[in-house]
C-alpha cells in the first residue's frame, strides 16, 4: 500500500495539482495532508486518485475535474459549458463595485459561470443585477451558482444585448471572448478543454469587444460606465474603439500581474 505522499510523488502531476485532487478524494483540507502524508492510502482512495490523476495527465483542467473553482472568496460550480473563472477577472469586479451607483441597474454580458454578476450582487446587495449569455448550457450553470450562493440575479439567454432591447443600465460589464483565433494558447494546456466560444471570436480578438462597445450605447444612462476585460495587448485598441464610439474618460487598468486587463469609458448623452 502506498502512502499519500507516495501517491502524490508517483502521479507525475504538478505537486499542487496532485495535492488538490487527493484532498478532494479524501475530503480533507491542506492541514490534514501535512500531518497524514505518511499514512497508508486505502485501496479505494488509491484507485479514485489514479482515475483523477489520469484525467489531469491528459490535460483536463483541475477545475473541471473537481467541478468547482474559487472566485472572489466563493466556490462556483464549473462544467465544460463555461469558462473557468480567472483571478484576473477580480479586477473587473472590483472596478464595477467601485463604479456602480447606489441601487444601480447592472448587467453582465456573456456571463458564463455567473461569477461576475453573482459576486457583484453579494458584495453590493443594493444593486439590481442581470446577466446574459447566448449559451443556455452556461446559463444553467450560472443559475445553479446563483441559487447555491443565494444571489438574486436575473439571467436571460441573449446574443449580446438583444434580449434587453429598450432597457437602460447604470453599469455594463463583460469578460467577452477576446483571444485571437490564431493564438497558439488555444491549442495548448487547459484552454483546449474550455468552450472555444467563450475564449475566441474566431477572428482578431476585438470583434466582440467592438460589438459590445457599439451596442452598449443604447443601454447606458448618461454618466454610466462600460467596463470590459480584454487581453494584455488589447488596451490601446479598446480605448480607441471606446473613443471612436463617443465614450468619455476611456482608460485602461492593470491586473495583479501588471498587465493591461480592463478598459472602460463613460457614456454621456
Ligand atoms: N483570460 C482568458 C485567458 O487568456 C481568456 C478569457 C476570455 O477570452 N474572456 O485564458
Amino acid at each position: 500500500m502506498p502512502t499519500y505522499r507516495e501517491l502524490i510523488q508517483t502521479s507525475s502531476l504538478e505537486r499542487f495539482d496532485a495535492q488538490v485532487l487527493l484532498l478532494h478524494i479524501v475530503q480533507k483540507n491542506r492541514a490534514w495532508l501535512i500531518t497524514h502524508d505518511t499514512d497508508l492510502a486505502s485501496d479505494e482512495h488509491s484507485a479514485a486518485f489514479a482515475a483523477l490523476a489520469a484525467r489531469r495527465r491528459i490535460g483536463e483542467p483541475v477545475a473541471y475535474i473537481l467541478g468547482s473553482r474559487e472566485f472572489y472568496g466563493r466556490e462556483f460550480v464549473v462544467t465544460p459549458a463555461v469558462l473557468i473563472p480567472r483571478p484576473d477577472t477580480e479586477l473587473l469586479v472590483e472596478l464595477a463595485i467601485a463604479r456602480a451607483p447606489q441601487a444601480g441597474r447592472v448587467i453582465d454580458l456573456g456571463t458564463g459561470s455567473g461569477c461576475i454578476p453573482i459576486t457583484l450582487k453579494l458584495e453590493r446587495p443594493d444593486l439590481n443585477v442581470a446577466a446574459l449569455d447566448i449559451s443556455t448550457d452556461a446559463l444553467a450553470v450560472a443559475t445553479q451558482n446563483a441559487a447555491a450562493l443565494n444571489a438574486d440575479v436575473r439571467f436571460l439567454p441573449s446574443d449580446w444585448l438583444a434580449a434587453v432591447a429598450g432597457e437602460q443600465f447604470e453599469l455594463i460589464v463583460s469578460n467577452p471572448p477576446y483571444i485571437e483565433a490564431n493564438d497558439a494558447h488555444l491549442t495548448q494546456g487547459d484552454l483546449r478543454f474550455e468552450p472555444s466560444g467563450a475564449l475566441t471570436d474566431g477572428s482578431d480578438g476585438l470583434q466582440h469587444l467592438a460589438t459590445i462597445i457599439t451596442q452598449a450605447k443604447q443601454h447606458l444612462v448618461s454618466g454610466a460606465w462600460l467596463l470590459l476585460e480584454h487581453g494584455w495587448d488589447q488596451g490601446a485598441a479598446c480605448r480607441e474603439l471606446l473613443q471612436q464610439a463617443g465614450y468619455a474618460e476611456a482608460q485602461t487598468w492593470r491586473d495583479l500581474g501588471d498587465n493591461d486587463r480592463v478598459s472602460g469609458g463613460q457614456w454621456r448623452s
